[in-house]
């Protein structure tokens, strides 16, 4: 890794971990689209087989190590391999505690995957500490943490968190897609792995599946390390050259969008078909000085909850804006019927016990211009 971690983030998203191509001075980084390297006189250089290593997926894996103050980054194809792959660290026997309104994605991998390779998971509200205290049981090793949760955006308190579990030898791993480390670097308050879907705010431009994942610990880096080349769900040349491509703009992008997600979450408040918004910037949202503490913003997504039923189809039929989908952090808004699309991995009965509604939508917030992007929302609420 060169000197570049000393700088500030803006300045790393721009010149990131090799700044230009070490061997031309090319002004980014190339799609090194070779699947293997030459081992002159018999000998391994840098690189020896693209799954181990290659200098474009290199690059994103040092910066996103740089960013978040880890020692080694690891990129994989989509986030859900970056989860996995972490989550790997995990032993048959162990026993793991999410959050009870976790990913539904992450929700699937921890109750149709890993049960059977004898790994259970409890359900845990763990914005509550004395819940997450009250779940230990003596084979607990993992605790992971997604603050703001999605999409009812409960806040942990991280250090606490990170705190307890450091006391019992539990590792501890937080899911950070939602604030990017521009908003929220968790190594720095005691997690151990942090997880991205870069697939969503690094990428930026809904074009690209990726995950990431770093650490502070150089034996967890290790074993991660020996975890990704084993199992090979690492980001191709092409995709990363993509992810590297978006970080450049993150700092831009996430401010616009946060803003963006702001001035709506405010104006949806005060609109007469919406019960209720959760936003983390709000004035009233309950849980705002524990996220400031931990955060340097709000992000750029946000939930609402339509006054009734009737009014979901509508909604969705007159947008024409935002992509409706299950994604969120690109460039463009993106609205989401949780209940049909982000969490339909989830039983409807375990939905509602989470908090779940079926008039719930998530919003989240692209660059586009303000004005045009309230018109179109309040037109289709009318
Ligand atoms: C999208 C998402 C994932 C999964 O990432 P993919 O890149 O779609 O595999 C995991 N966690 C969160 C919070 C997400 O939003």
């Amino acid at each position: 890794m060169n000197n570049h971690h000393t700088y500030q983030p803006a300045t790393m998203l721009v010149h990131q971990a090799m700044d230009r191509d070490p061997h031309t001075g090319a002004s980014a980084v190339p799609i090194y689209q070779a699947s293997t390297y030459h081992h002159t006189a018999g000998e391994s250089g840098d690189y020896d087989y693209a799954r181990s290593g290659n200098p474009s997926r290199q690059n994103v894996e040092e910066t996103i190590a740089m960013l978040e103050g880890g020692v080694q980054g690891f990129a994989y194809s989509s986030g859900m391999a970056a989860i996995g792959s972490a989550l790997a660290l995990l032993h048959s026997g162990d026993h793991l505690i999410v959050p009870s309104d976790l990913y539904g994605g992450t929700y699937r991998y921890v109750t149709a995957i890993l049960p059977d390779q004898g790994i259970n998971a409890s359900f845990v509200d763990t914005s509550d500490i004395n819940a997450i205290a009250a779940a230990l049981r003596p084979n607990t090793r993992g605790i992971l943490l997604e603050t703001p949760s999605n999409p009812l955006f409960t806040i942990a308190d991280i250090r606490a968190v990170a705190e307890l579990a450091r006391s019992k030898g539990i590792l501890t791993f937080i899911d950070n897609t939602f604030m990017t480390p521009l908003l929220q670097r968790p190594l720095d308050l005691g997690i151990d792995v942090v997880i991205h879907s870069a697939t969503k705010f690094l990428g930026g431009h809904s074009d690209l599946l990726a995950g990431l994942v770093t650490t502070a610990d150089p034996h967890l880096a290790k074993l991660l390390k020996r975890f990704q080349n084993s199992f090979g769900a690492v980001l191709a040349p092409f995709d990363s050259f993509l992810l590297a491509r978006g970080m450049k703009t993150l700092k831009l992008r996430l401010e616009c969008a946060q803003r963006n997600a702001m001035e709506l979450a405010q104006r949806l408040q005060q609109h007469p078909q919406v019960a209720r918004v959760m936003y983390p910037g709000l004035p009233d949202f309950a849980a705002r000085s524990r996220h400031e503490s931990q955060a340097s913003g709000a992000g750029a997504v946000l939930a609402f909850d339509l006054k009734n039923e009737s009014l979901i189809k509508p909604f969705l039929s007159r947008l024409q804006l935002p992509i409706i989908a299950p994604s969120l952090g690109g460039v463009e808004t993106i609205v989401t019927h949780c209940w049909t699309m982000s969490h339909a991995a989830i039983p409807a009965a375990v939905k509602d016990t989470m908090g779940i509604t079926p008039t719930l939508m998530r919003l989240s917030a692209g660059i586009e211009d303000m004005e045009d992007l309230w018109q179109d929302l309040d037109r289709s609420l009318a």
